[in-house]
């Protein structure tokens, strides 16, 4: 996920049908304390939902889990509420498995977990354990994800469940991405649909609360909703949850907002790809060895992915997460921005995300206002057309789409807040210049360069 601004508890924008409304950025321990409160508040719009399910437990590291997976009555309520489904993209290796959906490929024994904790090896068959059980349930603004060349001042219905293949230090979600999804759901009691006339749930209903991909998307359709972010965690870990909903919002008209770290493999991304709108992917360093070190992943998947979504026409913004001491070298950002002019071109947006002390980092202070501002520098000179810093007030034009030929300001935000519109259609008001992005939802849904889906004149793919 983005973890620079996507937190599943750190604003209460209430968009639905009339644009965002900005709150107050609240802290974790607020949002932790007065959460349902303020989803009361919300809820008596009858613009948001949302919930963050209760959790503890432990964080295993390795590769695969052994003999984790859920057994007796567990497994029964698990089949039985249909959140366990066989997985997509693995191969049966004898009695054992392994998983294709991320570059982790776990290879999993009899009862194992893998190491997103949400599939299971039971019988020589993988199984999905998160199959229309999200964890958290929320209407965002788009800005929130963050994707601001992306229908700018709608409001997205954002699900999570459980789960990740990483193990960010500095993670803003932790409370959900590094658990399994029997630390965050409860199968036991009578099954919870949310109603969306009654959108607050209490922890235990939201505990119990299946939302099956019809559920999603006519949950979508109640707030009037043009799209699905899957999100929070990362969905790759609920790949097969999230197609399946992506599949039929397409099928309604509604579209898809991939909210991810990018550690997938290109075989599960081209599947998935046809079904998505919009990506928002986390560059979360420039090096192999800091994404050892600070998400026990690699870079090389994630550039790969990047290069996927552009060849398939998916509309996508980069976010990077400035974290003092490991993202934060002025060398690095350079070489990342001089990889994405020369890889993907100058007119998807990056996004500098001021780093706050979460998780196992914080001992660390947040990112510094000018290695921010230093880092939009670094971006512009290398040539990108579209640089945002977020996660921080005070900054001047922090959020300002400039127009890349006159240089006026086409769109003015405010934190998630669009203040100010200056575009025909996806030109420049000023000198006519078209702006990258996919700017209204008048075309069907689908990536741009899907056969027979030409540029429009509401919806630019450049460079
Ligand atoms: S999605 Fe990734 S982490 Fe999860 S089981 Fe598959 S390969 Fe392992």
């Amino acid at each position: 996920m983005a973890e620079g601004q996507d937190e599943v508890l750190s604003s209460q924008g209430a968009p639905g049908t009339g644009g965002p409304v900005l709150a107050r950025p609240i802290t974790r321990r607020e949002a932790i304390k007065y959460g349902l409160l303020g989803l009361a508040g919300l809820s008596s719009l009858g613009t948001a939902v949302c919930y963050l399910a209760g959790c503890a437990g432990s964080e295993p590291a390795a590769t695969g889990i052994s003999g984790d997976a859920p057994t007796g009555e567990v497994w029964d309520l698990w089949q039985r509420r249909g959140w366990a489904r066989e997985a997509a993209h693995y191969r049966k290796l004898g009695r054992n498995v392994q998983c294709n959906v991320c570059p982790n490929t776990c290879i999993l024994a009899p009862e194992d977990r893998g190491r997103c904790r949400n599939k299971v090896n039971k019988d020589g068959t993988l199984y999905t354990l998160c199959y229309g059980n999200p964890c958290s349930v929320h209407v965002d603004p788009i800005e929130k994800k963050p994707l601001f060349h992306f229908l700018p001042g709608t409001g997205v219905l954002s699900i999570a469940t459980s789960g990740c293949g990483f193990r960010c230090l500095n993670c803003q979600n932790w409370e959900i991405s590094q658990r399994k999804p029997e630390e965050t759901k409860d199968p036991t009691g009578a099954p919870v649909k949310l109603d969306p006339a009654v959108p607050l749930l209490s922890r235990a209903d939201m505990a119990r609360l299946s939302m099956f991909p019809e559920d999603a998307v006519n949950v979508a359709e109640h707030f009037k909703c043009p799209s699905i972010a899957y999100t929070y965690s990362e969905p790759t870990a609920y790949y097969e949850y999230m197609i399946d909903t992506a599949r039929l919002a397409h099928r309604r008209g509604i579209r898809n907002v991939w909210v991810t770290c990018g550690y997938i493999t290109t075989e599960a991304l081209l599947d998935l790809c046809p079904h998505l709108d919009a990506a928002n992917v986390d560059l979360k360093s420039f090096s192999d060895d800091i994404y050892a070190k600070l998400n026990s992943g690699r870079l090389q998947p994630i550039l790969d992915t990047l290069k996927t979504l552009k060849e398939q026409g998916v509309w996508f913004e980069v976010t990077n997460l400035v974290v003092p001491t490991y993202t934060d070298k002025p060398d690095m950002i350079r070489r990342m921005c001089d990889w994405l002019v020369e890889n993907i071109g100058p007119d998807h947006p990056l996004h500098f995300s001021r780093f706050h002390p979460a998780h196992k980092l914080t001992h660390l202070p947040p990112t510094p206002v000018n290695v921010l501002t230093d880092a939009r520098t670094i971006a512009r000179e290398a040539g990108l057309h579209h640089v945002y810093i977020g996660n921080v007030r005070g900054i001047a034009d922090a959020e300002t789409t400039f127009c890349p030929h006159c240089g006026k300001a086409v769109i003015e935000r405010d934190i998630y807040l669009v203040r100010n519109v200056h575009l025909d259609g996806p030109r420049c008001r000023f000198c006519g210049t078209p702006i990258a992005g996919v700017w209204t939802a008048d075309a069907p849904p689908g990536p741009l360069s899907m056969a027979g889906r030409p540029d429009t004149p509401e919806r630019v793919l450049l460079s």
